[in-house]
């Protein structure tokens, strides 16, 4: 059903030592991501972009994509919660960080000084937030948020009106956005979306001053371009994605992939079973793969008897339970397949794929959860020309140059330019 394809861009030359030794990685490819970026950003233009990175960045590493998106068209970067703006600032991103969530008054201080821009929706909080920005002699600038029907956060379109007024008397305070989330902009059924567009239009018509309107995520860069406004603030769409059941009417594709490698290949004869429970029984003589990825890397469990993975361009069916670390395959299928052979479980192998938008469907869900499942025990990879620039793992970082390296021998197999 899903138009969506995955990267096919293959690793050229030797992967750096830090990653090696562990059997699941997720590649990001940071040409697919900025090429997404540039998409979205042409399409929505002249409003902003802002890069939505919250949550590891859909678990493909908030600090790379926030960096390469940037570097794409973006200006400024969505997180939901301080520690994520933090985050950022650390990895020594200086531009514009909007934290959408709900900020408590303990972190006023974190915002402060981390320079973050908070939606605010209380006045204990703006009464913190001025008087440490005069403090410090900064100005914090804040965005309002207005529920329009969401039923989330934010305030209503009346309080709205009396916070914004109110805002713009405090020293130290620019009130520099208002914005809105919709609830079901990715469905066919706009009615509602514009509901809420001219709930939202209302409110800010009642304060032309405030510079920034922004209603929109991916559904709108999307689908409904007359809503962007004066910024949009898209998720999804970076990472390849379209949410809902639509094709994206630009091309973007997803930028990552999630692979691991054979560890055991053994044979069970008919009436033997595998994993916990014993929910799966051999009809035949099965040849079966053990791949060293399981739930607590992000694989659902609910892909029990239900997935598949691609081995050697071809499609592997998860049989048995999926444990915590380890998942099996059936390999009677594929006799080719061998010890340490690459295993994909979301990515494109020859002419298969599997999107995230896939295993979504098998386990009733959608692929934002499948992409932030991704847990951080499974090292990050990051690609530039095919070649591994940057990985992350829970014990290392490295950013790796492989110009003139003699690292960077070509794959035998190089993958077909898009
Ligand atoms: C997560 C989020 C977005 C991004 O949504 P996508 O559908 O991923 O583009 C935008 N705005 C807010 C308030 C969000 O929480």
């Amino acid at each position: 059903m899903s138009e969506q394809v995955a990267p096919e861009r293959a690793i050229i030359g030797q992967p750096p030592a830090l990653w090696r030794g562990r059997p699941v990685w997720a590649e990001i490819h940071l040409d697919q991501l900025s090429e997404n970026v540039r998409l979205l950003a042409d399409r929505v233009h002249p409003a902003r972009l802002m890069a939505v990175v919250k949550a590891n960045a859909y678990g493909h590493g908030a600090a790379p994509v926030a960096q390469a998106a940037l570097e794409a068209g973006a200006s400024y970067l969505g997180v939901v919660c301080v520690d994520e703006g933090v985050q950022l600032r650390a990895a020594g991103i200086e531009a514009p960080i909007v934290v959408l969530g709900y900020t408590p008054v303990e972190q006023a201080e974190a915002v402060i000084e981390n320079r973050l821009t908070p939606v605010v929706n209380s006045r204990q909080f703006a009464l913190a937030l001025s008087a440490l920005a005069s403090q410090f002699g900064v100005r914090c600038p804040v965005h309002v948020k207005v529920d329009t029907g969401m039923a989330r956060f934010g305030c209503s379109p009346a309080e709205a009106v009396d916070l914004a007024e109110w805002l713009r008397e405090l020293p130290s305070i620019d009130v520099e956005g208002i914005c809105t989330h919709f609830a079901s902009a990715d469905e066919e059924d706009k009615a509602f979306t514009q509901a809420q567009y001219e709930r939202f239009l209302a409110t800010t018509e009642r304060l032309p001053w405030i510079p920034i309107r922004h209603a929109g995520a991916t559904a709108v860069a999307l689908d409904l371009p007359e809503m962007v406004l004066d910024m949009v603030r898209v998720g999804l769409g970076l990472y390849g994605y379209a949410p809902g059941e639509t094709a994206p009417p630009v091309p973007i594709r997803p930028a990552l992939a999630l692979r691991s490698r054979i560890a055991r290949i053994h044979t069970l004869e008919p009436g033997e079973t595998v994993s916990y429970g014993r929910t799966w029984r051999a009809e035949r003589r099965t040849r079966v793969g053990l791949v060293m990825i399981g739930y607590g890397d992000g694989l659902p469990r609910l892909l029990s008897n239900r997935g598949e993975v691609l081995i050697r361009g071809r499609r592997a069916s998860i049989i048995g339970r999926v444990c915590m670390d380890m998942t099996m395959v059936d390999l009677t299928d594929i006799p080719e397949a061998q010890l340490e052979d690459e295993v994909t479980i979301i990515g494109a192998q020859g002419a298969e794929r599997i999107g995230a938008q896939d295993l979504a469907v098998l386990c009733g869900t959608i692929s934002y959860e499948i992409l932030t499942g991704i847990s951080a025990r499974v090292p990050r990879l990051y690609l530039r020309g095919g070649r591994v620039v940057h990985a992350e793992s829970l014990v290392a970082t490295a950013t790796t140059s492989y110009a003139g390296s003699s690292a960077a021998v070509p794959s035998t197999d190089p993958s077909p330019p898009r």
